[in-house]
C-alpha cells in the first residue's frame, strides 16, 4: 500500500494546510477552512489550517472524495473501499457526470458520487 501512496504523493501537489503534513497527506479538495486529504492508511481526513485533523467516517462522503481524487489520479482507486452494499449513483445513473448540467459545467461540478458512478448504500 505504501508504494502506491508514495507514487500518488509524487504525482500530487503539496498544497496541504500545514508544512508538517507534507509527505503524509495527499490533498483532495480545498474547503473554506482547510483541505480534505487522503492519509497513508487510506482514510480520508479534513485538516484545518490550524492543523486539526478529523477523519471522515461517513462512507459515502469518503468514497466520493477518493473517487474525485481518482478522476485526476486514477491510481487512487486503490484506496476506494470494497463495499458489498454499493449501488449505482441515482444522480448520474452510473456515468459519473451530471448530464443535466450545461456541457461547460460538467467538468467543473462533480456529482455527489465524486465521479465514480456508484455509492455505498446509506
Ligand atoms: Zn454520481
Amino acid at each position: 500500500m505504501s508504494d502506491i501512496f508514495e507514487r500518488l504523493l509524487a504525482l500530487s501537489t503539496s498544497r496541504v494546510p500545514r508544512p508538517e503534513f507534507r509527505g503524509e497527506l495527499i490533498p483532495i479538495e480545498e474547503t473554506v477552512d482547510g483541505w480534505y486529504c487522503l492519509e497513508r492508511t487510506g482514510a480520508v481526513v479534513h485538516v484545518t489550517s490550524d492543523g486539526d485533523a478529523e477523519q471522515i467516517a461517513e462512507a459515502r462522503t469518503a468514497a466520493a472524495l477518493v473517487g474525485k481524487l481518482a478522476t485526476v489520479l486514477p491510481l487512487a482507486t486503490y484506496f476506494l473501499g470494497r463495499y458489498r452494499n454499493a449501488e449505482v449513483c441515482a444522480t448520474c445513473n452510473g456515468s459519473g457526470v451530471i448530464d443535466t448540467l450545461p456541457l461547460e459545467l460538467q467538468d467543473t461540478i462533480a456529482c455527489e458520487c465524486g465521479g465514480i458512478g456508484w455509492r455505498p448504500k446509506a
